[in-house]
């Protein structure tokens, strides 16, 4: 086995992780920067943004221990995020429940992400990035467990909002 090419791979995807990161903070605060009458939605969103930018931090560090740097290149999650500008809803009257699903969704590619990273920082030996993917890992989970369970009370809220009072639904 070539650990060369193993350790290429797991800088490789490092700095995809670290890109699709500050993709995540754009998304998020953009999002939370829209949602006026969903303060536990907003709070939560908020919460997660705080979270996205210390696992930014600490992926970044882990890239400098391996004498490896971030990429300037965003491609994968610049990607993304276009296909799933779609989802993002800023002109629907439902916009606040579009969000959700677009977070929901890239939470788990997020989670695919760091199962991947996880897999090949335990091939390469580098249990110090095995313990920090593992750990953003569970952050990234905790955030998609939320979602799915407060998807529904969100979409009541919405429903009730929008049979009364119209237009303040949508955000
Ligand atoms: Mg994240
Ligand atoms: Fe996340």
């Amino acid at each position: 086995m070539d650990n060369k090419v193993i350790n290429e791979y797991l800088d490789q995807w490092l700095r995809d992780a670290h890109a699709m990161e500050e993709q995540a903070e754009t998304m998020l605060t953009s999002q939370a920067g829209r949602i006026e009458n969903y303060p536990e939605l907003k709070a939560k969103v908020e919460q997660h943004i705080r979270e996205t930018q210390s696992q930014g931090q600490r992926i970044r560090t882990c890239l400098e221990r391996r004498g490896s740097s971030t990429s300037g290149a965003k491609d994968m999650a610049a990607k993304f995020t276009a296909m799933m500008q779609g989802l993002s809803g800023t002109v629907m009257a439902d916009e606040v429940l579009k969000g959700a699903m677009a977070s929901y969704t890239f939470e788990h590619f997020e989670i695919s992400a760091y199962r991947e990273l996880a897999a090949a920082a335990e091939l390469a030996g580098d249990a110090e990035t095995k313990q920090v993917v593992d750990a953003i890992l569970r952050e990234e989970q905790a955030m998609a467990d939320w979602l799915y369970e407060h998807l529904p009370q969100v979409t009541r809220q919405f429903l009730e909002r929008s049979a009364t009072e119209g237009s303040s639904a949508k955000r």
